[in-house]
């Protein structure tokens, strides 16, 4: 089984041994070391039975605290099999006299139904979420970020759809609804948590069979209430982040004013016909603008376009919807920078996106200095037409 192979990286006439994993597996019962040279986060989503995981960089360091014996047979396996062939070739010049690595990697090893070892995650979720655990601004830290992670969103509709979905998809543990609605088949032209044959259903509940079947491990709570001043704060609060995914402008000021009193982040996004725009405000930052630094106070019933009659492009809350997920998702995570002071427009028909510089409103009724709170305050709800 085993053979010789020139490494093409080689200097002089050495040569490191490849052997199929198969061999590897046999050998490492025996007596061989079996070393898995993969970085930390690449492990995490499992790595062969009984294998020690020590990244490439570190072999040489700390391959001595592992193998005091130059005659110690030694393994090296990686991803496909090119870093632990150069692991080998490092552990050869050292002076290691029986090295070999590992034909084809763990890639192979997983194929041919060898022992694999979970650390701390799971195998379910090692194969569920294994395209962001070998993300290394993801990885396993942040996998359990997403587990532990509470999102609220309001709006189990076309904004809250998409979101819902990929937030779900994306291991968040806990996500809570607030929609008091139910189905209607007018929604399914873009809310596609739902289903034909679940219309009249309360949306929470229809969304939570959505879903947990795309990940049954997500906890969905369900708040089968319509936002108010008298429940704002007991329905935002121990949330890490609030996506808002309303159709009106009494619960954008209620959320607004919530989310700045709890210091909880709140993705905003809103769609109108063709176009549609999304921003960050962010209470824990001091250089954060609030939703009333860009609309002051709520418009008048003459300049509020009609909510249910202006219609909107069934594709553009599913656009605006996973922009609110992203932003979400990096507020989870602590990465990337998050659209506070931005305000991002999309133009579907014209196919553009532009950005709008949001600055904080010292003047601010919501959050200037001179701002003073009074209360939630249940606006009236307006819709022209
Ligand atoms: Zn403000």
């Amino acid at each position: 089984m085993s053979t010789v192979l020139k490494n093409a990286h080689a200097k002089g006439d050495d040569a490191i041994r490849e052997i199929d994993p198969a061999e590897a597996c046999a050998r490492q019962r025996a007596s061989a070391l079996l070393i898995d040279v993969r970085e930390d986060h690449e492990r995490a989503g499992g790595m062969p039975a009984g294998a020690i995981g020590l990244a490439r960089a570190e072999v040489p360091l700390r391959i001595g605290e592992i193998a005091g014996d130059f005659a110690q047979e030694i393994l090296t396996i990686c991803g496909t099999g090119r870093r632990s062939l150069l692991a080998a070739r490092t552990l050869h010049e050292m002076g290691y006299a029986n090295v070999a690595s590992v034909r084809g990697g763990f890639a192979r090893w997983r194929a041919e139904g060898l022992p694999i070892a979970y650390g701390e995650v799971d195998a379910n979720a090692a194969e569920r979420y294994a395209r962001h655990l070998t993300l290394p601004e993801v990885g396993l830290a942040g996998q359990q970020r997403f587990r532990n992670a509470r999102v609220a969103l309001v709006g189990a509709g076309g904004l809250g759809s998409p979101a819902a979905l990929y937030l779900a998809a994306a291991g968040v543990g806990t996500l809570s609804l607030v929609d008091d609605d139910r189905v209607e088949r007018s929604n399914l032209q873009r809310q596609v948590l739902h289903a034909d044959a679940r219309v009249g259903m309360r949306k929470t509940e229809s969304a939570r069979v959505s879903l947990n079947a795309l990940n049954p491990d997500v906890r969905v709570e369900l708040r089968d209430e319509r936002l108010c001043a008298a429940n704002v704060e007991a329905l935002v609060r121990d949330h890490h982040v609030v996506i808002d995914g309303s159709d009106n402008f009494p619960t954008r000021y209620l959320l607004d004013a919530a989310c700045r009193r709890l210091g909880i982040p709140l993705v905003y996004g809103a769609v109108h016909r063709f176009t549609g725009q999304v921003s960050v405000f962010d209470a824990r930052r001091d250089d954060s603008p609030c939703y009333r630094c860009l609309f002051a106070e709520p418009p008048s019933a003459d300049e509020a376009p009609n909510c249910s009659e202006a219609g909107v492009l069934g594709v553009l809350p599913g656009v605006i919807g996973l922009l609110q997920a992203t932003e979400a998702i990096k507020l989870v995570l602590g990465i990337g920078d998050t659209l506070v002071g931005r305000l991002l427009c999309f133009d579907a028909l014209a196919a553009r996106f532009c950005e709008l510089r949001l600055p904080r409103d010292p003047a601010c009724p919501g959050c200037g200095a001179a701002a003073v709170f009074k209360g939630y305050e249940d606006i009236a709800q307006i819709c022209a037409g």
